[in-house]
């Protein structure tokens, strides 16, 4: 998946099917969704929960929690791993008895070239 790992922005899995096949018409979807599981698992990649993209990670630790400022105009998502932000959560989850299964941090808005 050398495509998910050039991507500076996130794309939808139907656009990197569509970056796949101009390398490799016999790719299907269900493998490119299968890949994009195995990344995101890993660690290797993120997925955009409220856009439904794909991510490259930008190469922490696998796997870990991420955290996005997401740019409403020139749709560039930035990483960033808060583990203030992930101890905060899990100790008021913690003191409610609930268990988390997943957690999404996204934060949008315009970045620094877009305000
Ligand atoms: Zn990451
Ligand atoms: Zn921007």
């Amino acid at each position: 998946m050398s495509v998910l790992i050039r991507l500076k922005s996130p794309k939808t899995a139907y656009e990197i099917l569509e970056e796949v096949h101009k390398k490799d018409l016999s790719a299907k979807p269900a493998t490119i969704y299968r890949a994009l599981d195995f990344l995101c698992t890993n660690g290797f990649a993120h997925r955009i929960e409220t856009d439904n993209t794909y991510l490259a990670c930008d190469g922490q630790e696998n796997p870990h929690v991420a955290q996005f400022l997401i740019c409403l105009k020139c749709k560039q998502a930035i990483e960033f791993h808060s583990h203030q932000a992930t101890t905060e959560i899990s100790k008021r989850a913690k003191k409610e008895g609930f268990k988390i299964t997943e957690e999404i941090l996204e934060a949008k808005g315009f970045c620094q070239n877009c305000r």
